[in-house]
């Protein structure tokens, strides 16, 4: 059986770091992961500062380096946070400015797809949290230009989204015609298990978090038509927001054992998650 992690971060300043992570992922019987950039603060860094938009991006790319030098499957998904975006407005930069240094976050998220460092942008996408129209707008056009760079250098994008059920999944299959995305290379990260197959239907990609109670659960009762995340934070101050990659890999085990799920079940989980990324098995 395989069990893909389809977005997770791993952060050895706040927490036990990629190695140890992977360590224990494999060790539950994970054999792919994909790792995703974290907000620039998280390391140390300062929001609106290439440079440290540099070191966000290498430090995913090590990430995921990490991981494939113990046998998993990897890829590093590069980009920055819709939180980060709205911190420089309310930090007193213009829209325009603002846009102009997403925009350039994304150019260099496209060069690292292309030069093979990285396998896709993220997390680009709309606060979840009550955000003024003006920001929701910028995070907006943003998302578009992510999307339609991504088509120009095959890249997967991990959208980070409200949760507004059908709402937000025809406002980014809307997006996601408009850019010409490839079929299921659009990733709605976090999404409830509820609109998972409209999201699917409309050629997205659903990412089913199953750390709270009874998502998991939901989302084992549907075909599998989408993948998981653990979207581990790999903070020590905040542990227990989320689960970690092994419970992940645990909890899937677990259904087989128990019967819930079949094991060719969980591999077309996996199997999906390598359709994102054209990563080789
Ligand atoms: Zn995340």
């Amino acid at each position: 059986m395989r069990i893909f992690d389809n977005h997770a971060h791993a952060n050895e300043f706040t927490g036990i770091g990629a190695e140890e992570v992977v360590k224990r992922f494999k060790r539950a019987g994970g054999t792919g992961i994909i790792f995703v950039s974290l907000l620039t603060w998280s390391i140390g860094g300062s929001p609106g500062d290439k440079d440290w938009v540099v070191r966000i991006y290498e430090h995913t790319v090590r990430n995921a380096q990490i991981a494939r030098s113990q046998g998993l499957i990897s890829g590093a998904i590069v980009g920055i946070h819709p939180a980060e975006c709205a911190s420089l407005v309310e930090h007193g930069w213009s829209e325009e400015d603002v846009e102009e240094f997403m925009r350039w976050t994304i150019d260099l998220a496209a060069r690292y797809v292309s030069e093979g460092k990285a396998v896709g942008f993220g997390e680009y996408g709309r606060p979840h949290w009550d955000a003024t129209t003006g920001i929701v707008s910028l995070c907006n056009r943003v998302l578009e230009y992510a999307l339609e760079r991504a088509k120009d250098v095959d890249a997967a994008v991990h959208l980070h989204l409200e949760r507004r059920g059908e709402q937000t999944v025809m406002s980014v299959a809307e997006i996601a015609r408009r850019a010409g995305s490839r079929a299921h290379s659009v990733v709605m990260h976090h999404i409830e298990p509820g609109v998972a197959k409209l999201a699917w239907e409309k050629g997205l990609m659903p990412s089913i978090p199953i750390g709270r109670r009874g998502e998991l659960e939901s989302a084992l009762r549907m075909e599998p038509i989408y993948v998981v995340e653990s979207d581990y934070i790999d903070d020590n101050k905040r542990p227990g927001a989320v689960i970690p990659p092994w419970s992940l890999a645990n909890k899937l085990r677990n259904a087989v054992y128990r019967g819930i799920v079949t094991e060719t079940y969980i591999d077309t989980l996996f199997d999906n998650a390598i359709k994102i990324y054209r990563l080789l098995q």
